[in-house]
């Protein structure tokens, strides 16, 4: 269906800039010089100024043709935009002009075809909202305020998850009674909230106070006197700059849905308030060409005209949302509908960009602060972790966010039972990665929390330093048991790495030798001392010289090992019976047992590190089991605290302890406050004897020889895979890398070389590609969760629980097998049309027809989206590649469309500063190198730019180059050939 949309310039300056721009000399002359185009524009704006408006009839409203939009679930709109040329001022001050306009663009969009249009801003407000038009028109008309309303107050409910508000307990102030917004928010929202606050201009006439009552809020008509008491303020006036920031309560949110807006000023005044722009929402990505001309960033545009495609989308050429009365019912149904295409309400705006992260964290303790002294029963953890995604990203790993955002890698999980875990749409996924060998029960095996609910229930005592613990004592006693003979003593703390600290302190302290002597590529924790003995040079190199006389040996070179130790220079030799962070290695049979006797020869000790593979995870209770080896110190940790606590523990032989640690001097030179905490040793206990009375480690053995033989016979077949590596259930496939024309295309669409600047080990993963392709595909194809070695990007680690059956497994392997298919089949894809077409062939000058050079050498790169939410995330993974760029440059930007001005640097953060951002003209330098400090610069609230602007590189061009393809990353996608390769591309991009 054919629909229209009714727009007008919100301010004289707008309209300056929409009638420069309608030919795109404004873009034009951005390329030339910045002084011609302050001359052009200001001589332009002084014109325009002067031009008599009321005189000026639209020849042809047109405005933007929008094309075809198609929505999630595949319908389809076409839409054109229309004009009328006076601002929201001119509309108020001359509603019969504005009127006359309004017809004219109607009967246009009639004879186009359209059979809806949908009335924008202020066409919304006179001709008593669209009633007026509806009358006269042969098509049907809305004003949106329907899904404004809805939007209003999906604002309002996330301002209350996100700010942890119990609506109930709040003033809320809803402004602009009784237009038909404020209206049907009111009517809406008040069930929900605590005091509600009506707000009128004038005293309020009968109907308004019957209204008043009906919805059981109060009328006021003085402003400031509710504002005065409100900290919830929602705002939908006609008239719009009635809201003053300073004359709000600390502590305030604003959902400012005026148009133009309620809130005077163009950037929020105070940290401890906050301005949302109240009616926007984000389109589906389906519509990612939305609007050229508005620009509307990240594809966010007004409620009102998103209820208009809405409608147009479901084919109903009818009239809603008129008058002053708007019905609830279409208010939620008009709702529903647009989630249904695909809308997107979750996220806030504020001042039209999105609200930046600071600026929630900093409002967060304002909110907790006007907390402090109230009263009010705990939340439960169930209902506080429902809203609690974001969150993790914004607070805990942004880059693990922004990757899984954009390429549905990352998935989130909110339960675990047995071998499954579950996200939050109750998708199953069998999680193949166990917590890393912490979840050999599974997730919340039932006898575990019976164990926990029991230590609970019987009030165990929590921590206790220097007294009796019982709860240690016996799970000492029951590990000793279990474990290979000799290891009486244990220590217990609560991470793998700080079993290893104890192990090589132990060392330390009863050889008197301070070196340590472990393998290449091994892996042993990322504490100063662990990482010491562990061989991943990214893991290292960051942080600078790390524990003295650590030296490797290649895994397996007994005859080295034997010339080493022979020295006696060794204090212990570290080692894991099978390297599983490193890629999955065994070692060559007898190496271990040889080692244990080179070691006793030569008074070193042996550490095995089987915090990995340790409680039954190769299929026996212990992996050094597997050759008979007694070491003289066992490191143990992950599912000893049976997938819910944590817990780690390290074992020794008691003349080792005693020489230690055995005297009143030395009994507490090495301690833990949390280690051997009453909880982790009941959860330790109970699996102890779950292993034991499931066989577990029998299953493990039973059940990785299945997946074993499975994954033997695949990598006979599948061309991708090299070969298969394990012990048990802890296996590792590794892949082959991808074909060499294939990866050295992929290299050729980065030819400045900045995503291998800026991605860690990028040509790893370009030539590792296929891992990421199954990672990607067992997700989401067939609900299987697996990882990849983080230190050998080839190798796909394959681990479930212990308590896997034949039957899954089965299924894991028909699910790799058809994985493997189908990278096979689309590298073969690929790779013949990269031959025959040479199709990707980048071709720097086609990709950015607007780079020129300007006379001083510098160049000039037309860029959309400059910086949007990716880039700060890319800075924060890698501050050194991003000062290894190190140019400076500088970002002109001017405002279109609506008036507003795309650049918002709220308050200056180092390196900023900003031009006139009310003039024509407005100029921000940033220095790269500086770019993470001015993003996480406390008072940085937004640094952000959307839509048309030219950067202005004025240092070296290659490295200028550089940038242009990282200001690409989002728009380009590297190939389009097919589904599948856009899936390929954009997970590449992650
Ligand atoms: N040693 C080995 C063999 C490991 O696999 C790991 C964890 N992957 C560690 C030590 C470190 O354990 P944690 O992460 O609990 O510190």
């Amino acid at each position: 269906m054919k629909f229209a949309f009714l727009v007008h310039p919100l301010s004289r300056q707008s309209v300056t800039m929409l009638d420069l721009d309608r030919d795109g000399s404004l873009l034009k002359m951005w390329g030339s010089d910045a002084m011609g185009v302050a001359a052009g524009l200001h001589g332009a704006f002084t014109r325009s100024m002067a031009r008599a408006v009321k005189n000026r009839l639209p020849a042809d409203a047109l405005f933007e043709e929008l094309g075809r939009l198609t929505s999630h679930d595949g319908s389809s709109a076409e839409g054109r935009i229309y004009e009328i040329p006076l601002d929201a001022y001119e509309i108020l001050d001359n509603p019969d002009q504005a009127l006359a306009f309004m017809q004219e663009a109607v009967s246009q969009a009639t004879e186009w075809g359209a059979r809806l249009i949908g009335l924008g801003s202020m066409t919304g407000i006179v001709g008593s909202r669209g009633e007026f038009l509806a009358e006269r028109s042969s098509i049907a008309v809305t004003t949106g305020n329907s899904l404004t309303v809805y939007t209003a107050l999906q604002n309002l409910y996330r301002v209350a998850e996100e700010f942890d508000i119990d609506l109930r307990e709040e003033t809320v102030a809803i402004v602009g009674i009784p237009g038909s917004i404020a209206s049907g928010v009111a009517a809406l929202a008040a069930p929900h909230c605590g005091r509600l606050l009506l707000v009128g201009r004038n005293n309020g006439t009968a109907a308004v106070r019957k209204f008043a009552d009906q919805v059981g809020g109060e009328y006021f008509s003085d402003f400031s006197e509710a504002l005065a008491q409100a900290r919830i303020v929602i705002s939908a006036t006609s008239s719009g700059n009635c809201i003053d920031q300073h004359q709000l309560l600390p502590g305030t949110i604003v959902i400012d849905v005026g148009v133009p807006t309620d809130v005077v000023g163009s950037k929020a005044l105070r940290p401890d308030v906050l301005i949302l722009t109240g009616g926007l929402v984000r389109l589906p990505e389906s519509m990612n060409s939305f609007s050229r001309v508005l620009k509307f960033h990240h594809r966010v545009i007004p409620s009102c005209l998103g209820e208009t495609l809405a409608l147009a989308l479901d084919q109903r050429a009818e009239n809603l949302s008129l008058g002053r009365h708007l019905s609830l019912d279409s208010i939620q149904d008009i709702g529903s509908r647009a989630r249904a295409h695909g809308y997107d309400f979750s996220r806030l705006y504020s001042f039209g960009n999105p609200l930046a992260a600071a600026a929630v964290t900093r409002f967060r303790q304002v909110r907790l602060r006007l907390r402090t002294g109230r009263t009010r029963p705990l939340r439960s953890v169930a209902h506080r972790i429902s809203t609690a995604a974001d969150q993790h990203a914004r607070h805990c790993n942004p880059v693990l966010h922004a990757l899984g955002r954009s390429s549905g890698f990352v998935p989130t999980f909110v339960r675990g039972e047995g071998a499954y875990l579950y996200d939050a749409e109750g998708r199953e996924y069998l999680d193949c990665v166990a917590g890393f060998g912490s979840l050999n029960l599974g997730h919340n095996h039932p006898a575990v929390v019976d164990a926990l609910t029991e230590a609970l229930k019987e009030q165990a005592p929590g921590f206790v330093q220097s007294a009796v613990n019982p709860y240690q004592g016996a799970l000492a006693a029951d590990l000793a048991a279990l474990a290979p003979s000799g290891l009486e003593m244990v220590f217990f703390c609560n991470s793998g790495t700080e079993s290893v600290e104890a192990a090589l302190k132990l060392a330390r302290i009863t050889t008197g030798r301070e070196r340590m002597l472990s393998c290449e590529g091994a892996y042993h924790g990322k504490s100063l001392g662990a990482l010491s003995v562990s061989g991943t040079a990214e893991y290292r190199r960051p942080f600078g010289q790390l524990l003295a006389g650590c030296e490797t040996i290649p895994r397996g070179d007994a005859e080295l090992l034997e010339r080493e130790l022979a020295t006696r220079r060794f204090a212990a030799f570290i080692i894991e019976p099978m390297q599983a962070e490193g890629g999955m290695y065994l070692l060559p049979e007898g190496f271990l047992r040889r080692a244990a006797e080179l070691c006793r020869r030569t008074a070193t000790l042996l550490i095995v590190d089987e915090v990995q593979t340790g409680l039954g995870r190769t299929g026996a209770l212990f992996a050094c089991e597997h050759e008979h080896v007694e070491p003289d110190v066992l490191c143990l940790a992950k599912s000893l605290g049976g997938g819910l606590m944590p817990m780690g523990a390290m074992l020794t032989r008691r003349d080792l302890w005693m020489r230690a640690y055995g005297t009143v001097q030395t009994f507490a030179l090495h301690t833990s406050t949390f280690g051997g905490g009453s909880l982790a040793c009941a959860a330790g206990l109970a699996t102890l004897q779950i292993l034991q009375q499931e066989r577990l480690a029998e299953n493990a053995a039973e059940r990785g020889s299945q997946l074993m033989r499975g994954l033997v016979n695949l990598c006979r077949r599948a061309r991708c895979l090299k070969e298969v590596r394990g012990l048990g259930l802890l296996i590792g496939l590794e892949f082959n890398p991808l074909p060499r024309n294939v990866a050295d295309h992929w290299r050729a669409s980065d030819p400045t070389g900045t995503a291998s600047i800026l991605i860690p080990q990028y040509d790893r993963l370009v030539d590792g590609f296929h891992v990421l392709h199954a990672l990607h595909t067992l997700l989401n194809g067939f609900g299987i969760y697996a990882q990849m070695c983080r230190s050998n990007p080839f190798v796909l680690r394959l681990q479930p629980p212990l308590i896997v059956t034949a039957t899954e497994i089965d299924r894991l392997l028909i699910a790799i097998e058809q994985t493997c298919e189908e990278i096979d089949y689309t590298t073969s894809l690929i790779d013949d049309l990269v031959a025959k077409t040479g199709i990707g062939e980048h071709d720097a000058a086609a990709a950015h027809p607007s780079a020129a050079s300007t006379a001083d050498g510098s160049e000039v790169l037309d860029v959309c989206k400059v910086f949007n939410e990716e880039l700060p995330a890319i800075f924060a993974t890698n501050a050194d590649a991003a000062k290894q760029i190190g140019v400076r440059f500088q970002i002109s930007v001017t405002g279109e469309g609506g008036g507003e001005w795309y650049v918002d640097a709220s308050s200056s953060g180092p390196n900023v500063t900003q031009g006139n951002p009310g003039g024509a003209d407005c100029g921000i330098s940033i220095d790269v190198r500086d770019f993470r400090a001015l993003y996480e610069h406390p008072q940085t609230d937004m640094v952000r730019l959307y839509f048309s602007g030219r950067i202005q590189f004025s240092g070296d061009t290659k490295k200028a180059g550089r940038l242009r393809q990282l200001f690409e990353l989002e728009e380009q996608p590297s190939v389009t050939l097919s589904g599948e390769r856009q899936r390929i591309s954009s997970l590449f991009r992650g």
